[in-house]
C-alpha cells in the first residue's frame, strides 16, 4: 500500500472524481429520502460495503471523507484493512457477511461491529473471544425476515429469545438489528418487521438498505444503511 510511482495518476484522479461524486449523491438522497419522515439525516450512517471492490476505490472513498465501511468477508478485509487502518486511524469496520466461529478471534480483533451475529453457538464464541481480547465490537443481530432456507440469521420467530440470550445469556453488546431482504419481495414489510423486533426490545440500531432500497430503509427507520455498486460501481464477482 505504499505509494507506486509507476501508479497512473490521471486515471486515480477520474475514479478519486467518480467515487466522490457517488458518495454525494447518496448522501444527497438520504437527506431527501429522510426530509420527507421529518427524520435527522445524520441519525442515518451510510456503511459503504467495499467487498470485491479494486483497492484504489475504496482509497477514493477514503479521500472523500467516507470512514465507515462493509465487509462481508473476514478474510478479505484482513487482506486490505489492517494496512488502511494505519493510514485512517478512525475508520469504523463492519462485518455484515456470515461469520464462522473459527473465524471469530480475527473477526474480533479486526471489526467496530459484527453484524451477523445469528445462532447460540457463533454468541457464546464471540463472548469467549471478546473477553479474551478485552475488546467488544458492537453487536447486530442478523434476522431471516423472509425465512428464506439458504440465507443466514435467525428465524423471527425465534428471534425475541435469541436477543434475550445475547444479551442475557452471553452479555453480548447487542445494539440492534439487521436483515437482507429476499432479491423478489417489496423490502418494506421486512425493514418494518425488523423496526417492530427492534421496538420490542428496545434496541436503538437497525441495519437496513442496499443499494436498490436504502431510500425506503431510512423512511422506515433505518440508522444504517449498507451501500456498496451505487458507491463504488459493479462489483468484480461474477
Ligand atoms: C454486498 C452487500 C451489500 C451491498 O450491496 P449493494 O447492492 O452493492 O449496495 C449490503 N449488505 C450486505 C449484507 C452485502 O453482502
Amino acid at each position: 500500500m505504499t505509494d507506486n510511482p509507476s501508479r497512473d495518476i490521471t486515471k486515480n484522479t477520474d475514479v478519486n472524481a467518480e467515487v466522490a461524486g457517488h458518495l454525494a449523491e447518496v448522501h444527497r438522497r438520504i437527506a431527501a429520502a429522510a426530509a420527507e419522515v421529518e427524520r435527522d439525516p445524520t441519525a442515518v450512517t451510510l456503511i459503504a460495503v467495499g467487498k470485491m471492490q479494486p483497492l484504489e476505490r475504496v482509497e477514493a472513498a477514503l479521500t472523500a471523507g467516507q470512514r465507515v465501511f462493509g465487509e462481508n468477508r473476514v478474510q478479505e478485509a484482513q487482506g486490505k484493512w489492517p494496512a488502511l487502518k494505519q493510514r485512517f486511524p478512525d475508520v469504523e469496520l463492519h462485518l455484515i457477511g456470515p461469520l464462522q466461529t473459527n473465524k471469530t478471534a480475527a473477526a474480533v480483533e479486526l471489526f467496530d461491529a459484527i453484524q451477523t451475529v445469528d445462532r447460540p453457538k457463533l454468541a457464546r464464541e464471540l463472548a469467549k473471544e471478546m473477553a479474551k481480547q478485552g475488546k467488544r465490537p458492537a453487536c447486530f443481530i442478523q434476522i431471516n425476515t423472509g425465512e428464506e432456507s439458504q440465507k443466514a440469521g435467525v428465524l423471527p420467530a425465534e428471534a425475541d429469545a435469541f436477543i434475550e440470550q445475547c444479551r442475557d445469556d452471553f452479555g453480548l453488546p447487542v445494539v440492534g438489528l439487521m436483515c437482507i431482504p429476499p432479491a423478489e419481495d417489496e423490502p418494506s414489510l421486512h425493514f418494518t418487521m425488523l423496526a417492530e423486533i427492534a421496538k420490542r426490545h428496545a434496541l436503538p440500531r437497525l441495519s437496513m438498505g442496499m443499494s436498490g432500497d436504502y431510500e425506503i430503509a431510512v423512511q422506515l427507520g433505518a440508522t444504517h444503511v449498507r451501500v456498496g455498486t451505487a458507491i463504488f460501481g459493479a462489483r468484480d464477482d461474477s
